[in-house]
Protein backbone atom coordinates (compact mmCIF):
# COMPACT_ATOMS: atom_id res chain seq x y z
CA UNK A 1 0.00 0.00 0.00
CA UNK A 2 1.49 3.34 -0.81
CA UNK A 3 2.05 6.05 1.89
CA UNK A 4 -0.42 8.34 -0.18
CA UNK A 5 -3.00 6.06 -0.13
CA UNK A 6 -2.57 5.58 4.15
CA UNK A 7 -2.37 9.20 4.57
CA UNK A 8 -5.74 9.22 2.34
CA UNK A 9 -6.94 6.23 4.92
CA UNK A 10 -6.03 8.36 8.11
CA UNK A 11 -7.57 11.69 6.83
CA UNK A 12 -10.85 10.16 6.20
CA UNK A 13 -10.42 8.56 9.98
CA UNK A 14 -9.74 11.55 11.77
CA UNK A 15 -12.76 13.08 9.58
CA UNK A 16 -14.64 10.54 10.67
CA UNK A 17 -13.73 10.95 14.49
CA UNK A 18 -14.11 14.42 14.29
CA UNK A 19 -18.05 14.04 12.73
CA UNK A 20 -18.82 11.59 16.06
CA UNK A 21 -17.50 13.39 18.37
CA UNK A 22 -19.83 15.83 20.65
CA UNK A 23 -17.88 18.21 22.74
CA UNK A 24 -20.97 18.39 24.98
CA UNK A 25 -23.92 16.41 26.86
CA UNK A 26 -26.30 19.47 28.19
CA UNK A 27 -28.91 18.04 30.45
CA UNK A 28 -31.52 20.67 28.92
CA UNK A 29 -34.35 19.45 31.47
CA UNK A 30 -31.88 21.58 34.35
CA UNK A 31 -31.60 24.98 32.49
CA UNK A 32 -33.07 27.64 33.84
CA UNK A 33 -32.33 30.38 30.87
CA UNK A 34 -30.21 32.78 32.40
CA UNK A 35 -27.94 33.09 29.49
CA UNK A 36 -24.81 33.35 31.61
CA UNK A 37 -23.32 30.77 29.43
CA UNK A 38 -24.33 32.87 25.95
CA UNK A 39 -22.07 35.68 27.46
CA UNK A 40 -19.07 33.66 28.27
CA UNK A 41 -18.80 31.86 25.15
CA UNK A 42 -16.34 33.49 23.05
CA UNK A 43 -17.54 31.87 20.12
CA UNK A 44 -21.12 32.82 20.41
CA UNK A 45 -22.05 29.18 20.12
CA UNK A 46 -24.57 28.72 22.33
CA UNK A 47 -28.60 30.32 22.21
CA UNK A 48 -31.77 29.73 23.91
CA UNK A 49 -33.93 26.88 22.11
CA UNK A 50 -36.92 29.06 21.18
CA UNK A 51 -38.85 26.30 20.15
CA UNK A 52 -38.37 23.83 23.19
CA UNK A 53 -39.92 24.28 26.81
CA UNK A 54 -38.25 22.03 29.59
CA UNK A 55 -39.33 20.26 32.39
CA UNK A 56 -39.12 23.61 34.21
CA UNK A 57 -40.55 25.99 31.92
CA UNK A 58 -38.23 27.62 30.55
CA UNK A 59 -36.54 27.75 26.93
CA UNK A 60 -33.18 25.08 27.50
CA UNK A 61 -30.21 26.20 25.96
CA UNK A 62 -28.52 24.29 22.82
CA UNK A 63 -25.20 24.11 21.29
CA UNK A 64 -26.00 25.55 17.30
CA UNK A 65 -22.34 24.34 15.76
CA UNK A 66 -20.58 22.08 17.68
CA UNK A 67 -17.88 21.51 14.74
CA UNK A 68 -17.05 25.11 16.21
CA UNK A 69 -16.62 24.40 19.77
CA UNK A 70 -13.38 24.15 21.82
CA UNK A 71 -14.58 22.30 24.52
CA UNK A 72 -13.12 25.45 26.56
CA UNK A 73 -15.70 25.07 29.68
CA UNK A 74 -15.99 28.71 30.00
CA UNK A 75 -20.16 27.85 29.77
CA UNK A 76 -19.94 25.05 32.27
CA UNK A 77 -18.15 27.48 34.58
CA UNK A 78 -20.50 29.75 34.94
CA UNK A 79 -23.12 27.88 35.00
CA UNK A 80 -25.07 27.76 37.89
CA UNK A 81 -27.20 24.56 37.53
CA UNK A 82 -24.39 21.76 36.37
CA UNK A 83 -26.30 21.62 32.81
CA UNK A 84 -22.91 21.05 30.99
CA UNK A 85 -20.29 18.25 30.84
CA UNK A 86 -17.60 18.80 28.34
CA UNK A 87 -15.65 16.48 26.59
CA UNK A 88 -11.96 16.87 25.17
CA UNK A 89 -11.18 16.63 21.82
CA UNK A 90 -9.92 12.82 20.59
CA UNK A 91 -6.50 12.69 20.51
CA UNK A 92 -5.02 12.89 17.45
CA UNK A 93 -1.63 10.63 16.16
CA UNK A 94 1.22 12.82 14.35
CA UNK A 95 1.63 12.89 10.79
CA UNK A 96 4.00 10.37 9.61
S1 LIG B 1 -17.03 24.72 25.62
FE1 LIG B 1 -16.30 26.82 25.12
S2 LIG B 1 -16.56 27.01 22.88
FE2 LIG B 1 -17.80 25.25 23.55
S3 LIG B 1 -19.85 26.11 23.89
FE3 LIG B 1 -18.77 26.13 25.87
S4 LIG B 1 -17.86 28.19 26.00
FE4 LIG B 1 -18.42 27.84 23.85
S1 LIG C 1 -25.90 29.20 32.33
FE1 LIG C 1 -26.78 27.15 32.67
S2 LIG C 1 -28.87 27.56 33.41
FE2 LIG C 1 -28.12 29.48 32.49
S3 LIG C 1 -28.85 29.38 30.33
FE3 LIG C 1 -26.78 28.51 30.37
S4 LIG C 1 -27.11 26.29 30.61
FE4 LIG C 1 -29.01 27.30 31.19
Amino acid sequence: MSALSVNTRSRQAIAAQDAAFTPLEIASDRCKGCELCVAACPYHLLALDRDVVNALGYHPIELHDAPSCTSCAFCARVCPDAVFTVYAPPKREAAK
